[in-house]
């Protein structure tokens, strides 16, 4: 990386995707309720809590189970399959910005070090959303269906991130909304501004809580070390 960063400045910046910068989360529900009534079922609002930031297997599963169907590995990836081409019917409609987002990552593309989007979204639906989210606002997309499944909450997608980048994941700034998101990002050691859009997120010692992306003050992110500590 030729940019000059400046001496506040985290190692890297990494973006988690939906509910993060986009709120694509309502879509997500859109199509997996529609799912659970095509098989003759319906989500709980339990289990669609319980999904929200995990990856497209591991959603499948618990939505199979939701609706009363054996989650065999055929009935997973049938699953996925049809929610994968309705999510691709909603993306197409376009995505809606979380508050703040866009001014995030012209002020994260600002700082002069590499910014990531760090996804558990497949690469399909997530090359639909680098339309509207732009693809030079990020260096690496690092998509849920490249971790070989050990996605978030697992530390695996910040870590090839990170690796990939060439920094150190204690050094980076990671930017979640929700707790299997969070969980992940903390597990590969960043530090992570945590801004909740579904599900409430707690306190934690690795975390700032911030209420949007336009109270993140972007010049001041290395601060955030320092408090942590
Ligand atoms: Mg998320």
């Amino acid at each position: 990386m030729t940019r000059d960063a400046g001496p506040n400045s985290p190692a890297a910046v990494l973006f988690d995707m939906d509910g993060t910068l986009v709120d694509s989360e309502k879509l997500w529900s859109i199509a997996l309720d529609d799912y659970a009534a095509h098989r003759g079922g319906a989500l709980t609002d339990a289990t669609r809590e319980a999904m929200v930031g995990s990856n497209m297997t591991r959603s499948m599963r618990m939505l199979l189970t939701d609706v009363g169907v054996a989650a065999t590995d055929a009935e997973i990836a049938a699953a996925a399959s049809w929610v994968a081409e309705r999510m691709a019917e909603l993306f197409a409609g376009g995505l809606p910005w979380r508050p703040g987002a866009q001014e995030a990552l012209r002020r994260a593309r600002a700082l002069g070090v590499p910014v990531a989007l760090v996804t558990s979204t497949i690469r399909s639906l997530t090359e639909m959303a680098l339309e509207t989210l732009g693809r030079d606002s990020f260096d690496l997309t690092v998509c849920g269906d490249e971790v070989d499944g050990r996605n978030k909450p697992d530390p695996e997608p910040y870590l090839k991130a990170a690796r990939l980048l060439g920094v150190d994941p204690a050094a980076c700034v990671a930017i979640e909304d929700s707790p299997t998101g969070v969980a992940s990002a903390e597990a590969a050691g960043c530090l992570v501004i945590a801004i909740p859009c579904e599900v409430p997120l707690a306190p934690g010692p690795h975390r700032v809580l911030r209420d949007s992306l336009a109270d993140v003050d972007f010049d001041a992110l290395g601060e955030l070390f320092t408090r942590a500590a």
